[in-house]
């Protein structure tokens, strides 16, 4: 039970893209606040100037609001706890690092970069699980400390990790983790361009906009120990933790771009829906304790709680999400898909003018079940947009003969005298001229779907006709007369 309501926070650092995995977290943020009620928070965590990108920011903000995660509080918006953008509190960082070096948790670290390398090298050499800062610094005399400040050489703050202790927290998905205090790096807190690292500046962060829940991706499960220490040396109160599992390539390593794509852009100019990918990426690593894997986002919300967020690695099966977008949109209705129908017409150069809405309405109908993606209402049907200058050879083989021109002429005749016809009148008179013309209706009914798609699949044939109209059918039907040639 949440018995305050919570505030979440999503804190990308802004690299360019919203990653399926940067997604997911702030996914589950989302659906965790607004299930209890709580707020959703996005923070920009834009520290680490070499990593800056242009127009990141923006992304990042695009692909959000794409998705439907609204947030109550952020860089664009604002809210009562900002700037919500770390490169505008600086000030409140080196306010807090130096309250730590009052107290002793944090100190002053002139060490040059040389001293650095030769000292990780030592520790190479020595095969030292991981290289650790040897504290040097700690131990300088404060006269010492004044004239380096002084002669304004480089230098950083540290955090000032006790050794020979444990350091645990309690993890709403991992229960109990702890860690050897001698395995956590006196880790920088200030750099020398006097920006904080993430750590400090995440910490301070959260407690400052009142964070009660910090949900994040497994990659920082390690960092965690050293805000555990950040909290204490400030007398905070910790928020909650819940460590999400890893995302996974089909071959279980970590998901890279190597092995497909990892950027909600990439899926959204493919032509996924967002309501297909949310639903994807809810499933990555959460459950609500059935089979149902079919949800819209208020179900979601109704559903999600960090205690059934699995602590095993989550694949991305591409199968799941092709098949879940087909889903979602199938369970459109026909005027729903009608405008996103016309954006991929208008992207695929056709002039929309020559398609009323009636007759993309039609379309839609005709097709919906065979289509994953909207775009396929295109590609697998051109023919509703453009008639067929070609002809399947294959199907020319095998179902055009040398009567069939005579014979599909009969039929025209047949068809031009039927008066704003039906799907069942185009059937009664296609089996009427092979009555008369004594063949199967089998004769007639494949010239007749290559003649006015080109191709031999599709939707019933009378269903494409009633939806091509008697004049535009009647067109095709003289046009693949004289076309088609054997
Ligand atoms: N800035 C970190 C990131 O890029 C945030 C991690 C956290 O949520 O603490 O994911």
């Amino acid at each position: 039970m949440i018995d305050e309501f919570p505030r979440v926070r999503f804190a990308p650092s802004p690299t360019g893209y919203l990653h399926v995995g940067g997604l997911r977290t702030a996914l589950y943020n989302y659906l965790f606040a607004k299930h209890n009620n709580g707020k959703f928070i996005l923070r920009i965590e834009d520290t680490d100037r070499n990593r800056f990108v242009e127009g990141a920011v923006e992304n990042l903000i695009s692909s959000l609001k794409w998705c439907g995660l609204e947030y109550d509080e952020g860089p664009d918006i604002g809210g009562s706890f900002g700037p919500y953008m770390q490169s505008m509190r600086l000030e409140l960082y080196s306010k807090h690092a130096q309250e730590l070096i009052e107290n002793g948790h944090a100190y002053y670290c002139f060490c040059t970069p040389e001293r650095l390398d030769a000292l990780r090298e030592e520790q190479q050499r020595q095969k030292l699980p991981q290289a650790k800062y040897d504290k040097h610094c700690l131990h300088l005399s404060k006269e010492e400390i004044n004239e380096n400040l002084e002669s304004g050489i480089a230098k950083v703050i540290r955090l000032n990790v006790e050794p020979n202790h444990k350091i645990v927290f309690s993890d709403i998905i991992r229960g109990r983790v702890e860690f050897d205090s001698n395995n956590v790096d006196d880790q920088v807190l200030i750099k020398s361009d006097g920006y904080p690292t993430y750590h400090l500046a995440n910490v301070v962060d959260d407690h400052l906009m009142k964070i009660t829940h910090v949900v994040r991706g497994e990659e920082w499960l390690s960092s965690t120990p050293k805000h555990v220490l950040l909290y204490d040396f400030f007398n905070w109160e910790k928020p909650e933790f819940a460590h999400l599992p890893l995302l996974l390539n089909p071959d279980r390593t970590k998901l890279s771009k190597r092995q497909g794509d990892v950027a909600v852009e990439d899926y959204r100019a493919k032509g996924f829906l967002k309501e297909g990918l949310i639903n994807f990426v809810a499933l990555l690593g959460w459950n609500a304790g059935d089979d149902k894997e079919f949800y819209y986002m208020n179900e979601l919300i109704e559903k999600f709680t960090l205690e059934r967020v699995n602590k095993a690695g989550a694949v991305f099966d591409l199968d799941k999400l092709n098949w879940l977008n087909a889903e979602h949109l199938r369970k459109k209705s026909d005027e729903e898909i009608l405008p996103m129908l016309k954006e991929e017409i208008i992207r695929a150069s056709y002039d929309m003018s020559k398609f009323s809405d009636d007759y993309l309405l039609k379309i839609i109908s005709t097709m919906k079940e065979r289509v994953s993606f909207v775009r396929e209402y295109l590609t697998k049907s051109p023919y509703f947009f453009e008639a067929p200058t070609e002809y399947e050879q294959s199907s020319i083989q095998k179902n055009w003969k040398e009567e069939t021109p005579e014979q599909i002429s009969k039929l025209y005749d047949a068809f031009t005298k039927l008066n704003n016809p039906t799907k069942e009148d185009y059937e009664i008179a296609l089996a009427k001229t092979a009555e008369e013309l004594n063949i199967g209706k089998g004769k007639l009914i494949h010239p007749l779907r290559l003649s006015v798609s080109g191709i031999s699949t599709g939707p019933g044939v009378f269903d494409l006709l009633v939806t091509l109209g008697k004049e535009e059918t009647l067109k095709r039907i003289k046009t693949a007369i004289g076309k088609i040639k054997i």
